[in-house]
């Protein structure tokens, strides 16, 4: 006999009927309803194994989504952060970033509530004007923010391809607001629509021509101040020019065959990793000041070929370099080691640290 209520909470409370659930309705992706399990449970062979006469109200089906761990809530979002704590980019902030930053913030105005500056500071003080860029792409299906959302989510960056999409950046500042000349004729604002195959197409190039339109407009009508533009470390604003200094993913050792100065032309599945340089990088610098090819040179049975980081080091002076090994665990190199590795020894070097990315 059928109490309705009591009956329905019982089977909920055996495992293997919620994990059927949770399964089924997780087969059915992302945006479901109480109603799935309405409609679930309505189904002939599920009702007879189930030995049930009638499906489930709407009203019960909702209170089973929150038994089996269901919330109807926002889709989680989150900030995707990386390489906080590694001790060069904690030193870098420490030594180098925060000071800086520092100075930059006691020349910018600090308002108060009613829109008034709380602190005055002396008329003489060139003013720092703080621009932050920021970039949103909206998908079509965005007004289903709110949903049943499962405990087990967490949040996942947008799918490509997930509908149409729109793409908007701009500069934004607590003095002016949207980065425009005073008549508005001019902005900084990009929009399109990113669609499937412009995805991640809005990437170094378009950034770079936004920034530096941006620039136009500040130097044109806001000279009287120093204008200081905040981008976030996205891999798209962090494209070094072609031909920079790259230490990322170079091989220790010369391609061992081939006179492609990339090593391409090694021979199958035998080919260095692409090191992300396009093409060849240009000359490092000894300390001296004079440069350092990182191929070989004409005439050199190897001519024209990467010499890789052992020789690049040992005639840097580095004895013994060949014999150091290329990359410490995961390039999780011990804090403080300098001569750990063939890649830390190469990213320290000053002419590799110098490498600014486009952007900068
Ligand atoms: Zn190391």
């Amino acid at each position: 006999m059928n109490i309705y209520g009591t009956w329905n909470s019982s089977i909920l409370e055996e495992e293997d009927f919620a994990q059927e659930l949770l399964l089924h309705l997780q087969g059915i992706g992302k945006y479901v309803r109480a109603m799935d399990i309405v409609e679930y449970l309505d189904r002939e062979e599920v009702k007879s194994r189930l030995k049930l006469t009638k499906t489930i109200s709407l009203a019960t089906a909702q209170r089973w989504m929150k038994n089996i761990g269901y919330r109807w809530s926002k889709t989680p979002t989150g900030q995707f952060v990386d390489g906080h704590e590694r001790a060069d980019v904690v030193e870098y902030r420490q030594v180098v970033f925060l000071p800086i930053w520092a100075e930059l913030l006691s020349r910018t105005r600090i308002y108060a509530a009613s829109g008034n500056e709380c602190v005055v500071q002396p008329p003489s003080t060139r003013r720092v004007i703080i621009w932050n860029h920021d970039e949103s792409t909206y998908y079509a299906n965005d007004r289903r923010k709110i949903r049943w959302v499962h405990k087990s989510e967490t949040a996942v960056p947008y799918a490509k391809g997930e509908g149409a999409s729109l793409m908007v950046a701009d500069m934004v500042s607590p003095d002016y607001g949207w980065l425009r000349s005073p008549d508005g004729t001019e902005t900084a604002r990009v929009l399109f629509k990113a669609g499937k195959a412009r995805e991640g197409y809005f990437m170094s190039e378009d950034i770079l021509k936004q920034a530096s339109n941006a620039m136009d407009i500040l130097e044109k009508h806001y000279p009287d101040e120093d204008h200081v533009m905040v981008f976030d470390n996205a891999t798209t604003h962090l494209k070094r020019a072609d031909g920079a200094l790259s230490a990322r993913h170079m091989p220790k050792f010369s391609p061992k065959h081939g006179d492609k100065w990339d090593g391409t032309d090694w021979g199958e599945r035998r080919q260095p990793k692409n090191w992300g340089v396009e093409v060849p990088m240009g000359d490092g610098t000894f300390a001296d000041g004079s440069p350092q090819s990182l191929y070989y040179p004409e005439g050199h049975e190897r001519a024209g070929v990467c010499k890789g980081m052992g020789v690049i080091l040992e005639e840097r002076g580095y004895e013994g370099a060949l014999k150091i090994r290329a990359e410490c665990p995961k390039f999780q190199c011990e804090k403080g080691a300098t001569r750990c590795c063939c890649r830390r020894m190469l990213y320290n070097e000053p002419d590799f640290v110098g490498v600014k990315s486009l952007l900068e």
